[in-house]
């Protein structure tokens, strides 16, 4: 006997006050409930109605907004009704007390969401789409999450799949009808210009994956040189605010300081950390390690190097495509080396020239490495855990093709499967769990 749903509940706006505040509540008992709440007629499904709210005893609770949706016709699928209310805290406590006292239960966090996953309102992709729009915080990762939301890399994996299918059918019917006249022979390798041009759409998902996911995630940039250069003070101008201690005493900054922003629509932490130097300090030596670290990890890091004085070997640290900033130009007539091997600016932290020109190459080479593409892509690791498994078992498909049909045909199975991982129809509790849990109660 399939399993009733509980009713759930759960306020879908912020909590605080606010001026409206929205219940939403989804399940079988949602009509009966929304007539309880406000007395017998149903307003027109989809259509906003002014109602008294009302709790068991009959006492008034509030005047509210409410919608009833009828499902299928509703996010979750379900019967779901929505109380736009006052925003006070007291008028949420009185209607979820009148909610408890109705037998609804509170909702866990993604459960409406989960629930329209379940009943094929939605797949897991265009239910990340929706996590990452509610989290957006930058352009960038409101237009790549609203894209996914609205089923764009679902779109790209079905274009797959079909193909995937299009070979099994070619390989099975090889294995199926060895000795049919209809079915010609070598059949099955008609399937490998397919499969070649499919694995290299994986491939080139795969490449351009980081990007995906750096638009969600955020980027990495460290500020390293020598103590005293003017790292600190070229994070505050970069920042727009007094965010590291900037001291003329070496070795200030022990810890990392970081800076959000965001370049381009894409978040991008700025971290100032701490002159590289030798030092017999111990908790500087530590920063120092640390700074190293950073710059490592960094996706880009910004070398700073004091025009006045003699300091230069940050310059090795760098790799291709970071920037040598030579900072304190003001200090006289001083000219950036030449020969530099990497991109240079001339810069002053202290009446702030040059600072036009290395922003606005900033933003160039985020863009250009970084940035959105027009397609949809991957954006999880999740993601791209599922098409590299999809794509090995494509190559192995390719592989035995000339040699035993049989198994290539076990092989497009394989990449099958990995796709439907992708699309969250495996049904792999662990996975789904962890994608709903990260919502926010009230979706
Ligand atoms: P950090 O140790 O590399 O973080 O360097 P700070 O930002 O703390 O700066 C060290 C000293 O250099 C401070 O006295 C700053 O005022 C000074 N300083 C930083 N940038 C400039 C600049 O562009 N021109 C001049 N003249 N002094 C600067």
């Amino acid at each position: 006997m399939p399993v009733i749903p509980d009713t759930i509940f759960a306020l879908a706006s912020a909590s605080g006050r606010a001026g409206v505040a929205v219940i939403r509540i989804s399940g079988p008992k949602s009509t009966k409930v929304l007539q309880e709440l406000t007395g017998k007629k149903l307003p027109v499904p989809r259509m906003a109605s002014l109602r008294h709210l009302k709790n068991a005893d009959g006492i008034k609770l509030d005047e509210a907004l409410v919608f009833w949706f009828v499902g299928p016709k509703s996010f979750s699928g379900e019967d779901m009704v929505e109380l736009h209310t006052h925003g006070s805290t007291a008028v949420i406590e009185a209607v979820s007390n009148t909610l408890y006292d109705l037998g609804l239960r509170q909702a866990e966090p993604g459960e409406f969401t989960r629930r329209a996953f379940e009943n094929g309102k939605l797949d897991l992709t265009e239910a990340e789409g929706l996590a990452d729009l509610i989290d957006a915080e930058s352009e960038g990762q409101r237009k790549q999450a609203l894209r996914q939301m609205e089923g764009g890399l679902k779109h790209v994996y079905e274009g797959w799949r079909s193909k995937i299918l299009d070979a099994l059918a070619m390989v099975e019917g090889e294995i199926d009808f060895p000795d049919e006249g209809d079915v010609p022979e070598e059949l099955a390798h008609r399937a490998v210009a397919d499969l070649t041009e499919l694995s290299e759409a994986l491939k080139e998902a795969l490449a351009k994956s980081d990007r995906g996911e750096r638009v969600r995630s955020g980027l990495d940039i460290a500020i390293i040189g020598a103590p005293n250069v003017g790292k600190s003070s070229i994070i505050n101008r970069l920042a727009r605010r007094d965010a590291a201690i900037v001291s003329d005493e070496a070795g200030t900054t022990r810890d990392i300081v970081e800076v959000q922003m965001h370049i381009s629509g894409i978040p991008v932490r700025v971290s100032d950390t701490a002159g590289l130097r030798e030092t017999e300090n111990l908790i500087e030596a530590e920063g120092v390690r640390r700074a190293r670290l950073r710059a490592q990890d960094a996706d880009l890091c910004l070398g700073v190097i004091d025009l006045s004085s003699d300091n230069s070997e940050v310059l090795d640290t760098l790799t291709v495509g970071d920037f040598a900033l030579y900072n304190k130009a003001d200090l006289g007539d001083v000219k950036i080396p030449k020969n530099v091997s990497r991109e240079t600016f001339l810069l002053s932290a202290t009446t702030g020239s040059g600072f036009d020109e290395l922003e606005d190459a900033l933003e160039q080479e985020i863009k250009s490495r970084f940035s959105l593409t027009e397609q949809a892509g991957l954006t999880r690791s999740r993601h791209v855990e599922c098409v590299r498994s999809a794509l090995s078992a494509l190559e192995n498909t390719l592989a035995n093709l000339s040699i035993a049909p049989e198994l290539a045909g076990a092989d497009l199975r394989v990449a099958l499967h990995a796709i439907k991982e992708l699309a969250g129809e495996s049904d792999i509790e662990a996975v789904l769990d962890r994608v709903f849990t990260q919502f926010c109660i009230g979706k």
